[in-house]
Protein backbone atom coordinates (compact mmCIF):
# COMPACT_ATOMS: atom_id res chain seq x y z
CA UNK A 1 0.00 0.00 0.00
CA UNK A 2 1.84 3.24 -0.81
CA UNK A 3 1.19 6.94 1.04
CA UNK A 4 -0.94 7.64 -2.10
CA UNK A 5 -3.20 5.06 -2.77
CA UNK A 6 -4.51 5.09 0.51
CA UNK A 7 -6.37 8.29 0.19
CA UNK A 8 -7.73 7.27 -2.89
CA UNK A 9 -9.33 4.39 -1.77
CA UNK A 10 -10.61 5.81 1.38
CA UNK A 11 -12.21 8.42 -0.64
CA UNK A 12 -14.20 5.94 -2.83
CA UNK A 13 -15.72 4.08 -0.01
CA UNK A 14 -16.34 7.55 1.41
CA UNK A 15 -18.17 8.31 -1.68
CA UNK A 16 -19.98 4.54 -1.67
CA UNK A 17 -21.58 5.23 1.73
CA UNK A 18 -22.24 8.50 0.92
CA UNK A 19 -24.50 7.62 -1.77
CA UNK A 20 -25.73 4.32 -0.62
CA UNK A 21 -29.40 4.27 1.25
CA UNK A 22 -28.92 2.96 4.20
CA UNK A 23 -32.80 2.97 5.69
CA UNK A 24 -33.95 -0.21 7.36
CA UNK A 25 -37.38 -1.52 5.38
CA UNK A 26 -39.01 -0.49 8.73
CA UNK A 27 -38.06 3.12 8.75
CA UNK A 28 -40.01 3.37 5.16
CA UNK A 29 -42.87 2.15 6.60
CA UNK A 30 -42.50 4.76 9.66
CA UNK A 31 -41.92 7.51 6.92
CA UNK A 32 -45.24 6.45 5.49
CA UNK A 33 -47.06 6.40 8.87
CA UNK A 34 -45.62 9.81 10.05
CA UNK A 35 -46.81 11.52 6.20
CA UNK A 36 -49.99 9.90 6.83
CA UNK A 37 -51.20 10.65 10.64
CA UNK A 38 -52.80 13.79 9.37
CA UNK A 39 -55.50 12.12 7.67
CA UNK A 40 -59.34 14.25 6.22
CA UNK A 41 -62.27 11.99 7.47
CA UNK A 42 -65.46 12.67 6.85
CA UNK A 43 -63.92 16.13 5.86
CA UNK A 44 -62.32 17.14 8.87
CA UNK A 45 -58.29 17.18 9.50
CA UNK A 46 -57.64 14.67 12.22
CA UNK A 47 -54.09 14.51 13.59
CA UNK A 48 -53.05 10.59 15.26
CA UNK A 49 -50.24 12.56 17.03
CA UNK A 50 -52.33 15.69 18.62
CA UNK A 51 -51.58 14.72 22.26
CA UNK A 52 -49.10 12.31 24.22
CA UNK A 53 -51.65 10.28 24.81
CA UNK A 54 -52.03 9.37 21.08
CA UNK A 55 -48.50 9.71 20.07
CA UNK A 56 -47.34 7.38 22.96
CA UNK A 57 -49.48 4.64 21.21
CA UNK A 58 -48.20 5.55 18.05
CA UNK A 59 -44.56 5.80 18.25
CA UNK A 60 -45.02 2.38 20.15
CA UNK A 61 -46.64 0.77 17.25
CA UNK A 62 -43.86 1.70 14.89
CA UNK A 63 -41.00 0.84 17.07
CA UNK A 64 -39.50 4.15 18.33
CA UNK A 65 -39.06 5.56 21.93
CA UNK A 66 -42.12 6.18 23.51
CA UNK A 67 -41.16 9.80 25.12
CA UNK A 68 -42.33 13.90 24.47
CA UNK A 69 -39.10 14.80 22.46
CA UNK A 70 -39.43 11.82 19.93
CA UNK A 71 -42.78 13.08 19.57
CA UNK A 72 -42.43 16.66 19.57
CA UNK A 73 -39.21 15.69 16.80
CA UNK A 74 -41.68 13.64 14.77
CA UNK A 75 -44.14 16.71 14.60
CA UNK A 76 -41.31 19.10 13.87
CA UNK A 77 -40.50 16.76 10.86
CA UNK A 78 -43.65 15.58 9.53
CA UNK A 79 -44.17 19.08 8.89
CA UNK A 80 -41.51 19.81 6.88
CA UNK A 81 -41.72 16.40 5.43
CA UNK A 82 -45.38 16.68 3.92
CA UNK A 83 -44.45 19.48 2.36
CA UNK A 84 -41.24 18.56 0.21
CA UNK A 85 -43.37 15.58 -0.87
CA UNK A 86 -46.12 17.63 -1.76
CA UNK A 87 -43.21 20.12 -3.57
CA UNK A 88 -43.74 23.04 -1.79
CA UNK A 89 -40.47 23.58 0.00
CA UNK A 90 -36.86 22.42 -0.53
CA UNK A 91 -35.03 19.84 1.27
CA UNK A 92 -32.72 21.93 2.33
CA UNK A 93 -35.31 22.66 4.90
CA UNK A 94 -33.79 19.34 6.41
CA UNK A 95 -30.99 20.71 7.79
CA UNK A 96 -32.08 21.14 11.19
CA UNK A 97 -32.50 17.49 11.67
CA UNK A 98 -29.50 16.07 10.93
CA UNK A 99 -27.72 18.08 13.42
CA UNK A 100 -25.60 15.50 15.28
CA UNK A 101 -26.85 12.58 12.88
CA UNK A 102 -24.49 9.99 11.85
CA UNK A 103 -23.66 6.58 11.15
CA UNK A 104 -21.37 4.28 13.20
CA UNK A 105 -19.34 1.54 12.17
CA UNK A 106 -19.66 -1.97 14.52
CA UNK A 107 -17.90 -4.60 14.23
CA UNK A 108 -20.17 -7.99 13.77
CA UNK A 109 -19.22 -11.56 12.82
CA UNK A 110 -19.57 -10.56 9.67
CA UNK A 111 -17.88 -7.36 8.72
CA UNK A 112 -19.35 -4.25 9.69
CA UNK A 113 -22.90 -3.27 10.75
CA UNK A 114 -23.95 0.86 10.71
CA UNK A 115 -25.98 2.40 13.68
CA UNK A 116 -27.37 5.32 13.28
CA UNK A 117 -27.06 8.06 16.27
CA UNK A 118 -29.02 11.04 16.66
CA UNK A 119 -28.98 13.43 19.39
CA UNK A 120 -31.72 12.41 22.78
CA UNK A 121 -35.07 13.10 20.99
CA UNK A 122 -34.40 12.86 17.26
CA UNK A 123 -34.23 9.37 16.55
CA UNK A 124 -37.37 8.79 14.91
CA UNK A 125 -37.43 12.37 12.94
CA UNK A 126 -33.52 10.90 11.77
CA UNK A 127 -34.67 7.33 10.45
CA UNK A 128 -37.64 9.24 8.82
CA UNK A 129 -35.64 11.72 6.80
CA UNK A 130 -33.05 9.13 6.16
CA UNK A 131 -35.92 6.77 4.84
CA UNK A 132 -36.99 9.83 2.74
CA UNK A 133 -33.81 10.20 0.85
CA UNK A 134 -33.54 6.22 0.38
CA UNK A 135 -36.61 6.44 -1.37
CA UNK A 136 -35.95 9.38 -3.26
CA UNK A 137 -32.55 7.73 -4.36
CA UNK A 138 -34.01 4.32 -4.88
CA UNK A 139 -37.49 4.73 -6.39
CA UNK A 140 -37.34 8.61 -7.59
CA UNK A 141 -40.57 10.23 -7.59
CA UNK A 142 -42.33 6.98 -6.15
CA UNK A 143 -43.23 8.45 -2.72
CA UNK A 144 -46.46 11.19 -3.47
CA UNK A 145 -49.31 12.72 -2.17
CA UNK A 146 -52.65 11.17 -3.16
CA UNK A 147 -54.12 12.36 -6.01
CA UNK A 148 -57.66 13.35 -4.58
CA UNK A 149 -57.21 16.80 -3.70
CA UNK A 150 -59.46 16.53 -0.83
CA UNK A 151 -57.05 13.64 0.71
CA UNK A 152 -54.12 14.31 2.47
CA UNK A 153 -52.60 11.32 2.41
CA UNK A 154 -49.31 9.89 0.41
CA UNK A 155 -48.33 6.78 -0.90
CA UNK A 156 -45.40 4.81 -2.16
CA UNK A 157 -46.36 3.63 -5.74
CA UNK A 158 -44.90 0.11 -6.02
CA UNK A 159 -46.67 -0.89 -9.36
CA UNK A 160 -44.38 -1.46 -12.64
CA UNK A 161 -45.83 1.28 -14.58
CA UNK A 162 -45.38 3.81 -11.78
CA UNK A 163 -48.79 5.39 -12.05
CA UNK A 164 -50.77 4.74 -9.26
CA UNK A 165 -52.38 7.79 -8.11
CA UNK A 166 -54.40 7.45 -4.74
CA UNK A 167 -53.48 6.62 -1.48
CA UNK A 168 -55.66 3.32 -1.60
CA UNK A 169 -58.35 2.09 -4.72
CA UNK A 170 -60.65 1.05 -2.98
CA UNK A 171 -61.07 4.63 -0.93
CA UNK A 172 -60.22 7.67 -2.74
CA UNK A 173 -59.44 5.79 -6.64
CA UNK A 174 -63.43 4.65 -6.60
CA UNK A 175 -64.53 7.92 -4.60
CA UNK A 176 -62.86 9.77 -7.18
CA UNK A 177 -64.20 7.45 -10.05
CA UNK A 178 -67.69 7.86 -9.08
CA UNK A 179 -67.05 11.53 -9.19
CA UNK A 180 -66.07 11.92 -12.51
CA UNK A 181 -69.17 9.77 -13.75
CA UNK A 182 -71.02 12.26 -12.21
CA UNK A 183 -69.78 15.09 -13.58
CA UNK A 184 -69.94 13.43 -16.44
CA UNK A 185 -73.93 12.63 -16.16
CA UNK A 186 -74.25 15.96 -15.41
CA UNK A 187 -72.49 17.53 -18.91
CA UNK A 188 -75.02 15.42 -20.77
CA UNK A 189 -77.60 16.10 -18.86
ZN1 LIG B 1 -56.35 9.41 -0.92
Amino acid sequence: MTGEGAPGRWNVSMVTMVTMPMAEPADEQLLLNLLNTTPVVDGHEQDELADFALARQWLAANGQKATKQEWQGLLDVRTVLQAIVRGEQSPTALAPFLDEVGYWPRATADGLDWDLRAPEGRVAAAKAVIAWDALRVSSPGRLRACANTECQLFLIDRSKPNSAKWCSMAVCGNRMKARRHYYRAGETA
